[in-house]
């Protein structure tokens, strides 16, 4: 029998190939495989369905991460893909895989984390799983949202002429990676250096505590624009617009300079020989929202500095680059595709 490898197809060719088989028969599954979050009728509203697993030595590293940081993160991650459907988040399950290495206290920093993540973003921890594990952690938490009807936003809903906008700001997640890495291989060489992380606060939060954007969807619920089409951004800006165009069967054409990246990711990049857009473009876990709007909805949204204007869809064809010189080359996303980088 053919034997395929799964480096060959990378994580989105395996969920393609994966749901080919998947049929769905419920009138209540409005939305299956394919956006941020599940979407299923419940009468006067919908209810969303996320989840996300994250894997000791493939998602985190327990050298620098402390354990409530990681238990934050992974409420954040669901959530963020509750709000990129426009949609509130008020429940979580959590299944934890755990080795005789970690001790009750360990686990309750971790748990002490994803509390943390419900209590501000007002979302009840409402059940799990636990079972033992061999080889490290793994966490893995499911998040259900709901929405107005007439609210969701999905993937697939960008138009021709439509204008892209991301909140926030990328590349600092990616940045705070790096200088974490950095510091765990200096002290690897010499335990007696102490770790120099002096002016990276911004990026190291962003890489350690991130938030999810509950504030933008309901900015955007306050100024009255309802984006046409979402996804937020965890994968890398250019994955998270090929998914957009793809889902909704358009082209874009994104404009370079125009991505926001904050000034200390410009020096910590300068710092590692890295250019601070393929940072963004390719880095991660930034969890900003991405999405589109009519251009009737500009004028409610320019001059927010919540909000950046970075390119606009087109009829059809490959999403563009647009460089500084005006040079349009297509846009590629090298992302964090699980099977093909270990960082995914
Ligand atoms: P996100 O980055 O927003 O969390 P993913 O890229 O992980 O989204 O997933 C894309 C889509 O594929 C989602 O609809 C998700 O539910 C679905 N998916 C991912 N893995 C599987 C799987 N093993 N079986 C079925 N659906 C999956
Ligand atoms: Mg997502």
């Amino acid at each position: 029998m053919e034997r395929t490898e799964l480096a060959d197809l990378g994580e989105f060719g395996l969920i393609d190939h994966l749901s080919k088989h998947v049929k769905i028969s419920q009138p209540s599954t409005l939305k299956g495989i394919g956006d941020d979050a599940a979407v299923i009728d419940a009468g006067d509203h919908v209810k969303l369905v996320t989840t996300d697993m994250l894997v000791e030595g493939v998602h985190f590293d327990l050298s620098y991460v402390p354990l409530k940081h990681l238990g934050y993160k992974a409420a954040i991650a669901n959530f963020s893909d509750i709000y990129a459907m426009n949609g509130k988040v008020e429940q979580i399950t959590v299944n934890l895989a755990l080795s005789n290495r970690f001790s009750l206290e360990a686990i309750e920093e971790l748990y002490s984390g994803v509390l943390l993540a419900c209590e501000i973003y007002g979302v009840d921890l409402v059940g799990g799983d636990t079972v033992s594990s061999n080889s490290g952690l793994m966490i893995s938490i499911t998040a259900i949202g709901r929405a107005a009807k007439e609210k969701v936003v999905y993937r697939d809903g960008a138009k021709d002429k439509e204008l892209l906008v991301v909140t926030g700001d990328l590349g600092a997640a990616y940045m705070g990676l790096q200088i974490l890495e950095r510091e765990k291989a200096v002290f690897k060489s010499d335990p007696n250096i102490q770790p120099d992380l002096e002016g990276y606060d911004y990026i190291l939060e962003r890489q350690l505590k991130p938030e999810a954007r509950k504030d933008m969807v309901e900015l955007l619920e306050k100024l009255d624009v309802l984006p046409t089409s979402m996804i937020d951004v965890s994968d890398g800006l250019a994955s998270e617009i090929l998914h957009l165009c793809k889902s909704s069967n358009v082209g874009c054409s994104l404009f370079g300079e125009k991505i926001p990246i904050d000034p200390t990711v410009m020096t910590a990049a300068d710092d590692f020989n890295l250019d601070p857009t393929t940072c963004a473009l390719n880095g991660g876990e930034d969890y900003e929202l991405l999405f589109t709007v009519k251009q009737a909805d500009y004028d409610k949204l320019k001059g927010n500095p919540n909000f950046t204007f970075i390119g606009h869809m087109s009829e059809g064809g490959s999403p563009l680059l647009v460089t500084k010189e005006g040079q349009a080359v297509e846009l590629i996303a090298q992302g964090w595709d699980a099977f093909l980088n270990k960082e995914s």
